[in-house]
């Protein structure tokens, strides 16, 4: 399966904001972006002029790092966030944040969103009681997410029993039985992300 495999900070630097690739790392002073917030390479320090188109790609190469997904299948959100009613970024960005992997991240499952697709990946993730392992996968109002029940003795999922967790409100996580539940479709004021999503559409649009 096709994935972004490049190193992580360096990504961060490239598009000059932390895009938390990392986990906890990313909350410490072990954070590129916090002992070198310049963009990568031999002249990355220098000043550069941007275009209008450059902005529009920078922005779009941005949600795409957030969210770990590749130009085809980003293109493919695009495509049918247009087919939709209503505003196409909001509607893109929604349909990306209902992706399975970025839930599980969400309800604190996965410490970054590269770790819950590798979570949903290793078939540990339920949904409707069945194992689901496709990180894509769009979640439904309703969907009840779980952690799968010959997983919850693993480290990494012991450890979140009893977290206190600060969730969306579309989002409900219960840390003592590991589950959760879909409560709402994801608006725009739920992504609380710097995403300036009308660039990303003025480029399709060229
Ligand atoms: Fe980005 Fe996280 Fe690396 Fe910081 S630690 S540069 S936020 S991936």
């Amino acid at each position: 399966m096709a994935r972004c495999t490049g190193a992580d900070c360096r990504e961060c630097r490239r598009e000059g904001c932390k895009l938390f690739l990392k986990g906890e790392r990313c909350t410490t002073k072990k954070c590129a972006m916090e002992r070198r917030p310049v963009a990568p390479g031999q002249h990355g320090t220098g000043r550069k002029k941007v275009t209008e188109y450059g902005t529009q790609l920078r922005e779009k190469q941005k949600v795409k790092k957030y969210y770990g997904i590749l130009e085809k299948q980003f293109h493919r959100y695009y495509d049918e966030a247009e087919r939709m009613k209503g505003v196409t970024g909001e509607n893109m960005l929604s349909l990306i944040e209902r992706r399975l992997d970025n839930v599980v991240y969400r309800m604190g499952i996965g410490s970054s969103r590269k770790e819950s697709r590798q979570i949903v990946n290793h078939c540990q993730i339920t949904v409707n009681g069945k194992t689901v392992n496709i990180p894509s996968y769009q979640v439904k109002v309703g969907d009840e997410i779980a952690v799968k029940e010959n997983k919850r003795e693993l480290e990494m999922f012991k450890q979140l029993k009893g977290m206190k967790m600060v969730m969306p409100k579309w989002l409900e996580f219960n840390t003592e039985a590991l589950t959760g539940k879909i409560l709402a479709l994801p608006t725009r004021e739920d992504i609380d992300l710097n995403i300036k999503e009308h660039l990303i559409i003025e480029l399709y649009s060229r």
